[in-house]
Order: structure tokens, then sequence, then C-alpha cells
């Protein structure tokens, strides 16, 4: 609304402004006239004879002089506030000169030709100027015609009415001049006022989205001082944005992490926006609550840009994620005490069943001793799906325990290949290594394997995963592990000539429970938690992971995972 205001006004001032100064500079026009006027008649009285005449000259010069300095007075004080009043007083001045000049050079007796004239200058305040040509040839007709045939020759017409006609020739070119300009303004009026119109449109539709928002917002300069602040970030904080404008941000914010170390420093959200010149999203915030405890924060940053593209400032927004951490952080809490304390008996389970299947303790005949398998089989996927629970929870809480080295995936890859050999056998799949393509980078061979960083435990839980899944789901032909490097990352691809996997299966493959639902899962069973975890490990160190496969053919697992450097 205040914006409003002041555009409109500023709009009316550039106006006004330059009415004033033109009206201004008409009333040193008009005092100058004025003074020649005055001079004139005086010098007139010098050269006249006659008693009367003199008189007369003398006391209208002295008439003017009165009324010129109360007009000069007068104009310069109502010039600032009132210019469009100044210029109708300066222009009237302008006229009266006019017909007192006619008059007194006895020019023209017809009553026809002021309003000729009037017409002529409004038609030249309009610029219409075919009109102002055609009145003024009119005009200078009815004035030639009337007065010629006083004067004996065209030069004593000429030295007759000369101020006569230099005052019709100059009122005539300022009504120009004060349409013209008069015009301009009042298009930059329009211009301006519809320009005023968008802006406080545009500026009272951000206001309204900023102060309605449901999140908070707060915004800072390149020197990250506050410019910005919602209501709703004064409802976070406890701060009214009035105090906050022009502070730094970190007076205000005052942001730390989960670990209490402020981020206001080297770990600032809107330098690294200022660095990479990208989004930065952030949920690991704590704003220090006026003595209550931390306030848990997320936000999004993201960079303010000028016309030109150039960064001014960043944008955060933010909300309180205070409750939704404390209801993660209750239910990862009952998720592994649940898992803990399943373990226990599970554990047991699967040992009394064990020695029930151990002839040497005792005898079951081979109805029982079915049973028993089932129920051993029962208990070590229920095992299974609390550890795989534990991990899903750990890595969702960014509790994931690892240590980054430098290895050599090759190694890694036929380690994998040992452990899962005797399984594949059994299968009649055959397990191999394809060492062709792990020795050239971008098509160039090099004479060693390439070391990468990563969490090696990890990566070898990613390969086991993989490789179980397709033995699992192949019933004949191989399973083989190979990779490839670029300049900065390894590809391993575990490839199998299994089941392969349908277009909708591979779209959801790497969802949390998700099982592709065909006989070949059902036979083999699982807890769809795998491929979950496994595409999470690997992101976590940087890579990606997915999938290519045709049903009945095949399927080809690709992930990738950043080389060492140097
Ligand atoms: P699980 O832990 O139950 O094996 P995963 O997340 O590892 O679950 O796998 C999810 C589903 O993806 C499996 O149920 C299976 O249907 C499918 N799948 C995984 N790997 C393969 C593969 N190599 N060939 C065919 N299907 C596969």
């Amino acid at each position: 609304m205040e914006g409003k205001i002041e555009l409109v006004s500023l709009g009316d001032l550039i106006d006004r402004d330059r009415l004033a100064s033109f009206s201004k500079y008409l009333s040193y026009c008009v005092l100058i006239l004025n003074i020649c006027i005055i001079l004139g008649f005086l010098g007139l009285a010098i050269f006249t004879q006659e008693k009367l005449i003199l008189n007369n000259l003398v006391r209208i010069a002295f008439g003017l002089a009165i009324v010129g300095v109360f007009s000069f007075f007068f104009s310069s004080k109502i010039n600032k506030a009132e210019p469009k009043s100044n210029l109708l007083l300066q222009s009237s001045f302008i006229l009266a000169y006019f017909f007192i000049l006619l008059e007194l050079t006895g020019s023209t007796q017809s009553f026809l030709f002021p309003i000729i004239y009037l017409i002529l200058i409004i038609s030249a305040f309009y610029s219409l100027l075919i009109s102002t040509v055609l009145l003024s040839i009119t005009a200078g007709y009815f004035f030639y015609s009337e007065l010629y045939f006083k004067s004996q020759t065209i030069q004593e017409f000429f030295v007759l009415n000369g101020a006569s006609l230099l005052a019709i020739a100059s009122v005539t070119a300022f009504s120009l001049y004060l349409g013209y300009m008069y015009r301009k303004n009042w298009m930059e009026k329009i211009k301006l006022e519809k320009y005023t119109k968008n802006v406080s449109a545009d500026k009272s539709k951000d206001e309204a989205i900023f102060s309605n928002i449901g999140d908070g917002i707060y915004a800072v300069n390149t020197m990250r001082e506050l410019i910005l602040f919602n209501p709703q970030a004064e409802k976070i904080t406890g701060w009214k944005a009035k105090d906050t404008m022009g502070l730094p941000c970190k007076k205000i914010m005052n942001l730390k992490n989960e670990q209490s170390v402020s981020i206001c420093e080297k770990d600032c959200p809107a330098l690294a926006v200022w660095n990479t010149g990208e989004n930065v999203v952030r949920d690991d915030m704590c704003y220090p609550g006026k003595g209550k405890t931390d306030i848990k924060l997320e936000g999004t940053y993201a960079p303010i840009k000028d016309m030109d593209g150039k960064v001014t400032g960043a944008i955060c927004v933010f909300r309180d994620i205070t409750k939704k951490k404390e209801v993660e952080r209750m239910r990862s809490e009952f998720v592994s005490t649940a898992s803990h304390e399943l373990r226990t008996p599970i554990t047991a389970m699967s040992g009394y069943i064990e020695l029930a299947l151990n002839d040497k303790v005792c005898k079951v005949d081979s109805k029982a001793s079915e049973y028993l398998n089932k129920a051993f089989q029962t208990a070590s996927a229920m095992s299974e799906l609390i550890k795989n629970l534990l991990v899903v929870t750990k890595i969702e809480d960014r509790k994931l325990e690892y240590t980054v080295t430098n290895f050599s995936l090759k190694d890694l890859s036929e380690e994998v290949i040992d452990v899962f050999n005797k399984k594949a056998t059994e299968n009649g799949v055959e397990l191999k290594y394809d060492s062709s393509p792990h020795l050239k980078v971008k098509g160039t061979v090099v004479s060693r394997s390439l070391d990468v960083r990563a969490d090696r435990e990890q990566i070898r839980e990613v390969l086991n995963n993989l490789v179980e899944n397709a033995i699992k789901f192949t019933t004949e032909g191989s399973v083989t592990i190979s990779i490839e490097y670029d300049e900065d990352f390894a590809k391993v691809c575990v490839a199998d000539t299994g089941v392969g996997i349908s277009e909708t299966g591979q779209k959801h493959l790497f969802e949390k429970f998700y099982q592709v639902d065909n006989s070949a899962t059902r036979a083999v069973g699982g807890t769809g938690l795998g491929l979950y975890i496994t595409r999470s490990i690997i992101e976590y160190f940087g890579g990606s992971i997915w999938v290519e496969s045709e049903e009945g053919k095949g399927s080809s697992f690709f992930f990738t995972i950043p080389r060492a450097l140097g």
C-alpha cells in the first residue's frame, strides 16, 4: 500500500517539477518582456513633443512597472505550489501585453482579429499544425489588409507594426511549445501511473504471499544482512521483522547443526548458495529458542538474482520440524528397541530348532523334521527382516557407521564371488568375474585396477545383495560381475540370465518393501528391503544405481562409486 502511495506521488512530483521549472522560466521571460516594454515606452516618451502623450506614456510605463514587479514577486511565491496557476498567470500577462501593443500601435479595429488570434493560439497549443499554419496566414492577412493601407510603404508597415508582429509570432510559438510540453508531461504521467499500478499490484501480491505463507521466510543481501522477515518467521523466532532489518543474519538466526555447532561461519547455507549457484536444502538446523529448547528447522536456500543474473542475495524458506523430528526419533527408537527385543527370542528359537533337528541330540520322525525345517527357515527369515529393519532405521537416521577408505573393487568382487560360489553351483548357475572391461578408462587400456573411495564393508553389502538376488532369480546360465571406469566413477555391473523384471517392477524396485509380484519371488520369499538398502548405501557414498532388464532374458544391475583421487 505504502509503495503505491509513494510511487503515485513520485509521478506527480516529476510532472509538477517540470511544470514548475518551465513556469519559472516563463516568469523570467515575462519579466524581461515587461522591462523591454517599459523601456520602450520611456524611450518613446523622451522623443515625443506632445505633453499629453508624454504624460500617458510615462503613466503606462509606471503602471506596467508596478504590475510587473507584483507579477514577478507573486509568481515566484506560487510557482512551487501551483505551477499550473503560475503558467496561467504568465500566459495571461503575455496576452495582455500583446493586446496593449496591438491597441497602442492602433493596429486593428476589427473584433474578428482577437477571435482568430485566440483560435490560433489554441490550435497551436494542441499542436494542430495545419490549422495553426492556416490560422497564422489568416491572422497575418487580416493584420496586413487592415493596416497596410494606413502605411505608405511596406517598410513603414513593419516599423509601425513590428512589435505587434513579434508579439503575435512569439505568443503563437510559446503556445506551441507550452502545448507540446504539457502533453509530454501528461503522457509521461500516464505511463508512470500505469507502471506504478503494475508495480504496486506486483508488490501487494508478493507481500500477500510472503505474509500468508505457512513457512517462515527470510532473505539476506550479499553482506548477509537481513532484508526480509515474514510474519511466520517472526512467530518461529520470536523476533519482530522491523527489529531485524539490516542486522547481520547470524545475530538473529544464529543457526546450529545437530551437533550444536554454529553453521553461520564456514557452513553458512547462503554462502553455499552463492558459491554453487544452486539451491541448498538442509534439515539439520537448530534455532536456539529463547529460554526454551532448540527449535529444529528444515530450510531451502535459493539465490536472489538481479535482471543481469548477478546474485544479490539469498532467500530461505524454513519450517519448524521439532515435532516431526521427535516423532521420527520415537519411531526409530521403537523399531530399534523392538528389533533388539525380538532378536533374542528368535535366536533362541532357531537354536532350539537346530538342536531338535540334530540326530545326536534327539530323534524326530521325518514329518516332524520337515516341519522343524520350515520353522527354522521362517525364524531365519524373521531374523533377516529384523536385521534389515535395523539397517533401514540407521540409514534414515543418518546413523550408519562407516569408514571411508580407498580400495580395489576388483579384489572385493572376487571375495564376494568366493563366498557365493558354492550357492551358485548348487543352483546350477555359473558365477564369474569378467576381467575384460575393468582395465579400460574411456576406452584406453590401463595396466592396473583402479581404487574407489567408500566404506568397503558397506559396498560388500551392496555386492552381496545384488549377487544373492541374481543367483536367487536365475535357474540356468550365469551371473557375471564386471567393472568399467571413467574419469570420476567406477561402474559395476551384476548381470544374470535369470527371470528378468517387468517394466512396472523396474520402476518400483528400489522402493521400501517392494517385491515384484511373480511366481519366482513367491518361491524364494524375501523382505523387499534389500534393494532399498542397497540404493541408500550407494547414494550415501555419492553414486547412483539402476537396472536394465527383460522378462525371461535376465537383468543387469548397475551402480557407480566415486573413484579415489590421484
Ligand atoms: P528381497 O530382500 O526380498 O530380495 P530386494 O529389494 O532385494 O528384496 O528385491 C526386491 C524384488 O526385486 C525381489 O522381490 C525380486 O522380485 C526383484 N529382483 C531383485 N533382483 C532381481 C533379479 N536379479 N532378477 C529378478 N528379479 C529380481
